[in-house]
């Protein structure tokens, strides 16, 4: 595998790589002009940050997991009436009990908005690879259309860490690589825990997320700095806002989701 990846490196670094007999642009594998992220060491997509650990999942970890009674389900295989897409009804395609994601449809989110929440949802990277990096099967959870849980193939797929699958992009890498080959299916089950505001404006909670990929643990209730944004620190900011909707990323890659359920959180003792 590093074999491979130094391979990758050395023509991403010649400027090229080579794709299915074609030569296609490299996605860059990292920034170093980008801002310091604050409290860390590192750059925001620093290629120089350690690489996480690669752990291998076991084979079906919450695969097809059914929704619970309360859960909404937002997506069964069938239809997208639960989601409206940033460039109208059209795009993204259903079919075979997934939905795939049609370059250039735009990301499509969910008509409805949800505060602390469960999440449930399966992905696949296009079995058939193409490009590096950021450019390789892309995609992401964007929860309030803000907070990228990042989906990526990073299955031997060099990249900066803050920006791999798992990652809280452009913030922190996953706490390992728990990732799938492509064109597998794999599983994240996310809880998150909105931001607060006061009367006045003013934060009194930052975002945080706990999340297990394919059943490994990537992040216990880690903090957002602020929202996600490529090369720079998001800040809360112009969000104000402690609900919204599960947004999925069109980053330009064929990727599939199937299986997306959710459930508000609830607090003690309020039944
Ligand atoms: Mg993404």
């Amino acid at each position: 595998m590093q074999k491979c990846s130094l391979l990758l490196a050395a023509l991403v670094n010649a400027g090229f790589i080579i794709s299915h007999s074609s030569l296609i642009a490299a996605e860059p594998l990292g920034y170093k002009d980008t801002p310091m992220l604050p409290g860390q060491p590192w750059h925001v997509h620093d290629p120089d940050r350690p690489r996480p650990r690669v752990v291998t999942p076991g084979a079906t970890f919450s695969h097809g997991a059914p929704p619970p009674s309360d859960a909404v389900v937002l997506f069964d295989g069938t239809d997208l009436s639960k989601w409206k897409c940033d460039k109208g009804e059209a795009g993204w395609k259903v079919e075979n009990g997934y939905v795939e994601a049609v370059k250039g449809s735009g990301n499509i989110r969910t008509k409805e908005d949800f505060g602390d929440f469960q999440l449930h949802l399966e992905f696949a990277t296009p079995e058939k690879v193409v490009g590096n990096s950021q450019g390789r099967g892309n995609s992401g959870v964007l929860i309030f259309g803000n907070f990228e849980v990042q989906v990526l193939d990073s299955y031997d797929n060099l990249t900066y860490p803050d920006g791999q699958c798992g990652a809280m992009y452009g913030q922190y890498p996953p706490l390992v690589s728990a990732v799938k080959k492509p064109g597998e299916w794999q599983s994240y089950d996310i809880i998150f825990e909105a931001p607060q505001w006061d009367k006045d404006g003013k934060l009194t909670k930052r975002a945080n997320v706990t999340v297990l990929l394919n059943g490994v643990l990537l992040h216990h209730k880690k903090e957002y700095i602020g929202k996600s944004v490529h090369k720079e620190i998001g800040t809360y900011e112009k969000i104000h806002e402690s609900r919204g909707p599960i947004m999925l990323q069109d980053h330009g890659n064929p990727m599939h989701f199937r299986n997306i359920w959710i459930r508000n959180l609830g607090e003690y003792d309020k039944p």
